[in-house]
């Protein structure tokens, strides 16, 4: 069981933090305004979202005025009920439809949920009950994942305003740019790119220290993604799970993805059905990587699927 109390506030730059995961869990992040904090992603569960809160509060500053979402996924969102009693939630329209899809059209702020079923799909994607088979003694670990305490139920807090493409916060001698680069690590994922700071946050576009799950991902569109983010003129990126890194280590990621990418594009065209792709796909430099095992076959099935019906 991870020790939360390993998770905490970094300072990036002056006024803009981010709050960094025990053990690889969830990020967030947040920028100073001369009125209150614009937060970025609200963690994993309602403490460690009280905690993040708290930690803001104690710099001093302790109104909130938007809260971002980077995507939908469980992990970054089931924290919102902290920050949201109060405040508009913004997002992409994608993660709004995604909420909708998962959760039900009415969703509303406040809702909660604790059906194993919504969960997982709110944390893995809607697609993950197609995708691991019924029965799978894969399931054992998606169902041990959300079976702590702290996931009990989930609050709904979705998006109240949102965009499509881009949209700019302008802070005086800063700016903080959201931007939709197409389906990557779900759909609907934004990075925050502050120009002026040479900061970008891209959420789960990038994991730093684990394994990234792909089950509800496009493959193509991730590696397209992050070679956006390496052409930003930035110092420090911020991951969606571990700790904050530069453009050096968005390239490795990159490749990694890439190695997957090409490791089942190979086994499509040696005609390998899609579990023999899964069993016979291996990424070998990568496989100690936390996670590796138990989220690479679902990975290498999803990635095996849209290449297939690209
Ligand atoms: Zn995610």
């Amino acid at each position: 069981m991870t020790n939360y109390s390993d998770a905490g506030l970094v300072q990036l730059a002056e006024g803009v933090h981010a709050f960094i995961g025990a053990g690889g869990d969830s990020n967030a992040g947040a920028i100073q305004t001369p009125d209150g904090w614009i937060v970025l992603d609200a963690q994993q569960h309602v403490p460690l979202a009280e905690k993040f809160r708290a930690a803001l509060e104690d710099t001093g500053l302790r109104s909130f005025l938007w809260l971002v979402l980077t995507h939908y996924h469980l992990d970054h969102t089931a924290g919102n009920s902290v920050f949201a009693s109060d405040m508009p939630v913004l997002a992409h329209q994608i993660t709004l439809e995604k909420f909708r899809e998962v959760l039900g059209a009415g969703v509303s702020r406040g809702d909660s949920f604790t059906e194993f079923e919504k969960k997982v799909s709110f944390l893995f994607g809607p697609n993950i009950t197609g995708l691991i088979p019924a029965g799978d003694p894969g399931w054992d670990w998606f169902r041990s994942r959300i079976g702590e305490p702290e996931y009990a139920t989930y609050i709904a807090a979705p998006p109240t305003h949102t965009f499509a493409d881009r949209f700019t916060f302008h802070l005086g001698r800063r700016s903080a740019v959201l931007e939709y680069l197409g389906p990557a690590h779900c759909d609907g994922d934004i990075v925050v790119h502050l120009p002026e700071d040479g900061i970008v946050f891209v959420g789960d576009l990038l994991f730093v220290g684990r394994f990234p799950w792909l089950g509800d991902g496009d493959i193509e569109g991730w590696i397209s993604a992050l070679g956006h983010v390496a052409g930003l003129d930035v110092r420090q990126v911020v991951p969606g799970h571990g700790k904050p890194v530069g453009l050096k280590e968005v390239g490795e990621f990159r490749d990694m993805l890439i190695a997957l990418r090409d490791g089942v594009a190979g086994a499509l065209q040696a005609g390998m059905s899609e579990d023999e792709a899964v069993e016979r796909v291996r990424l070998a430099n990568y496989e100690n990587l936390p996670r590796y095992p138990e989220w690479m076959p679902w990975n290498v099935r999803n990635a095996y699927r849209s290449l297939n019906s690209a």
